[in-house]
This record gives C-alpha cells, structure tokens and sequence, in this order.
C-alpha cells in the first residue's frame, strides 16, 4: 500500500459518493457540491483540495459532505485523512487525471452504442461485471475494474488484482476486456494472455525466429490483460520482453492489466525494474467473500437456470465452503446435475448427502481454530501452546488477539467458543481483542499485508 497516493483513493472516493447520490436520486446535489472539488496535493494523512469559495466550503462541512468525503476515504485508505479546502478564483483545468467525476455525456454516448453482439474470441462471454457480484471483500477491485472499463488507460494504469485461487480474478479482468470490447464495437484491440503462454509464445518465438511479429503482436494492443503473472517468477528473457512492452504500452497509454495469486511483494524472483513497473499504478486485492456474499454469488448462478434450488440449501452450501468461489460454484453445479439427472428436487438431505465429500475434505470445510492457532503461532515463533495459554506477556499476548480476530473473521465460531479455545477466556476478553487488533489496523495499515500473508498460510495449511 505504501505506493499508492491518496489521489488513488481520492477518486475512488468520489466515485462512490456520485453512485450512492445517484442512487438515491440526488444527482443535481452531487454536481453542485462534489464537481466543483478538485484535488490539489496529499502529504501523510492529509488532503489539499481546491473549492470555489469560501461560502462552499462552509457549507461542505454544514452540509456534513465534508465528513462524508474524510470517513469515506479514512475507510478506503485504512488511514484517518483529514481534508484541507483552499480557494481558487479561477476553475482548476486537471480534468485529465482529474479527480473529479466523468462526465454524464460520454457515459451516456457509451451505452447508447453498447452493442451486446460484439464478443471477442479470447475472452469468456459470461465473464461480465452484470455476473460478478459485489461484496466487501471484492468492491474496491470490482469499482478499479469497472473505472478502468469506462476509462481505459486513464483512470488506473496498471492495475494489479491479486487474490488466492478461485476469487474472481479472471473473472473481474476478462470483464475489463468483454466490457471494453463490446463498447467500442468490437474495434478495441484486447489481448488477453496468460503468463503461462506469454512465455511459451516468447520462447517459441525465438527459436522459430519470430520475434518481431511478437512483439509486433503485443505492442499493438490498446489493452493488454496478463493473467498470472506469479508465474514470471525467474523466467529471465520473458521478464526482459515484458519489460519493453509494458513500457511501450504504457507510455503510449494503453492499459495494462495484470493478475497475480500473492501481493508482489510476496514474489521472488522477478527483476527489480518489472516489479516497479507492476508497482507503479493500482494494486487492489480480493479477498474470500463473506457469508452473505456467498450466498449472493450462489444466487446468481442459478440466474436463468430452470432448477430451483431452495433458499436453505443455498446457505447450507454457503456456510460449508468459504474458502473459494470456483468450489462454491462447484458445489452447486453438481447439485443441478443430480437434479436434472434422478429428476428430484433437491432437499437439504440430498444435499448433504452429495456434497459430504466437498465439505468434508480438509480443502474444504470449516478452517479450524487448531490450524489458525499452529500457523500464528509458527509465524511468531512462539510455541502453539503459549499461544493458547494464560501466560500474558506482550510477545505472546499480539498473535494471541491476532488468532482471535481471524478466526471471527474466518469462521463462524462465536466469541464465547472462540474464548473457549484460548485458554477458557471469556468472550468479553475476545471482543476486547478484537477491537484492538481492529484499532492497530488502522494506526498501522501494514498489519492488513501480515493478515493477508497469515490467512493464504492459513488456506495452504488446510491443503497440505
Ligand atoms: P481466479 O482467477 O481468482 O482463480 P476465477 O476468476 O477463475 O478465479 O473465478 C472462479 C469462478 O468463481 C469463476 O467461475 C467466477 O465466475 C466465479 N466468481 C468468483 N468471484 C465471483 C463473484 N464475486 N461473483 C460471481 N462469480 C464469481
Ligand atoms: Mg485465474
């Protein structure tokens, strides 16, 4: 995160007041008081903006707008932001990379065009933001993506989406491209690749001394969408290739997407000067959706399919695999199948019965409290049974309320079985723990990659 600078959040913030205004059909309020802000500057946990006057920015903060603009971006950012107004007599002219909100027209242009005919062979049809659904743990990835679609090459470049196996990432960056594709009728030259074959085209093209025409190939895309890019890790030449197309493109505005299954930080082996390429723009990360999520993803894949499949069930589904969405999907395409095969509705008892394999396997079920406690504590260097333990000094007492908030936030165990587990403490001490954890979050934004990290070693253990 230490990359980004506010303006990221800054438009991302703006972006989500314009949606909630318009949503609640305040569109004209929207344009009065939020247009007219123009980001100027950030320094550490503060934010420079430009207003007309000084009767405008009083009303921003009697409004409450102005609250709303600093716990808006407090909350996207991890970090408290206050934010500075300054006059300017003369309307500031950034539209460029403005801060400020596209305009009504060119959005409206956009669709009026929308043609649904148009698809393009490299990427998945049903791949569309219309079919991806939006959580807490996606919607900061999910609104970049959809920026980007609207604004190719300007609004973020690059984006890094990365996330454990199965969250969406090809997804989200396939429906950058189907998005882009079909609004410009087809015309949009997208390149989606995965690493995997951007290398394997590379290496076959110097031995079949075809270099040109690849590079040719890549550095005429207007969008170039590389998916996985863990797996670069020391592949020397193709790192050197991709280097000078990322630079080409780049300079030339073009967007460049990328997907990686870790943050980049977590990647050896690849050259400094492609990391700080990766690096440069917006990296946004997703997470395993929660309960509700679940469910709603759930929900949409059985949009426009004749089998119903009862409400109960879904959850039943929901609650026993968490921990990725192509397994959720999964799940629920063997349930049809057996529907339409044995032609039965499907109750919650068939249900179990189908699906005990996939909820029970250790891949699968619930995360247990043991696995979150073994990995904290192995990472801590502290013994598993300290960690449990009663004894409190300080070196133990952080991965203890550490593997307390995870496991609220991985499983579905309440604080009074959580405190059980550590110790026999009760569930006050859990909720205090939690809140700490919550609280050292914020002051300190680096814990969030350290929870990241200890939750992937959380899910690789289950596998194991
Ligand atoms: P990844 O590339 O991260 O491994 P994918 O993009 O291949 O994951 O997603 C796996 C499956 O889960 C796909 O079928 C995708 O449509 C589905 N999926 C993931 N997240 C969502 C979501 N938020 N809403 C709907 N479908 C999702
Ligand atoms: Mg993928």
């Amino acid at each position: 995160m230490s990359t980004f600078d506010y303006s990221v959040f800054w438009k991302e913030t703006i972006k989500q007041i314009k949606d909630e205004f318009e949503k609640n059909g305040d569109s004209s309020d929207f344009f009065m008081w939020f247009e007219p802000i123009s980001y100027i500057s950030s320094s550490q946990n503060k934010i420079t903006a430009s207003v007309p006057s000084g009767f405008f920015s009083d009303q921003l903060k009697t409004r409450g707008y102005l609250a709303l603009l600093q716990s808006k971006i407090s909350e996207l950012s991890g970090q408290d932001i206050t934010i500075d107004f300054t006059i300017s007599k003369s309307p500031i002219t950034n539209k460029k990379d403005s801060s400020s909100v596209s305009d009504k027209k060119s959005e409206k242009t956009v669709s009026v065009n929308k043609t649904t005919e148009v698809h393009h062979p490299l990427l998945k049809e049903e791949y569309t933001f219309d079919k991806f659904v939006k959580g807490d743990n996606n919607s900061f990835a999910y609104n970049a993506a959809l920026a980007i679609s609207k604004n190719p090459g300007k609004a973020y470049n690059p984006v890094l989406i990365y996330g454990g196996v199965g969250l969406g990432k090809t997804h989200l960056m396939q429906a950058i491209g189907n998005e882009i594709f079909s609004k410009s009728n087809g015309k949009s030259k997208i390149i989606y690749i995965t690493a995997e074959n951007f290398t394997n085209e590379f290496i076959q093209s110097i031995s079949g001394n075809k270099m040109t025409e690849f590079k040719n190939k890549y550095r005429k895309a207007d969008i170039l969408l590389i998916d996985d890019i863990h797996f670069f890790k020391s592949k020397d030449g193709t790192q050197e290739e991709l280097f000078h197309t990322f630079d080409a493109l780049y300079n030339s505005n073009k967007q460049l997407v990328f997907t990686c299954d870790r943050p980049l930080a977590e990647i050896k082996n690849i050259s400094d000067r492609l990391r700080s390429r990766f690096e440069r723009g917006l990296n946004v990360d997703l997470a395993p959706p929660d309960f509700e999520t679940r469910q709603a993803i759930l929900e949409k894949k059985l949009e426009g399919k004749s089998v119903r499949i009862p409400k109960d069930v879904l959850q039943l589904i929901a609650r026993n695999v968490s921990s990725n969405v192509r397994d959720l999907e999964a799940s629920l395409t063997k349930l049809i199948a057996y529907s339409e095969l044995v032609g039965k509705e499907i109750t919650l008892e068939i249900a179990q019965q189908q699906l005990k394999d996939t909820f029970g396997s250790p891949k699968q079920g619930n995360i247990s409290i043991e696995t979150i406690q073994k990995v904290v504590a192995e990472h801590y260097s502290i013994s598993f049974v300290d960690l449990k333990g009663k004894k409190r000094t300080k070196n133990i007492v952080f991965p203890r309320q550490l593997s307390m908030y995870i496991t609220k936030e991985l499983t579905e165990y309440s604080t009074t079985e959580i405190g059980a587990e550590f110790g026999g403490r009760d569930h006050t001490t859990v909720m205090h723990s939690i809140e700490k954890i919550e609280e050292d979050i914020k002051a300190d934004p680096s814990l969030k990659q350290i929870m990241e990290t200890l939750k992937r070693k959380i899910y690789d253990f289950k596998k194991q």
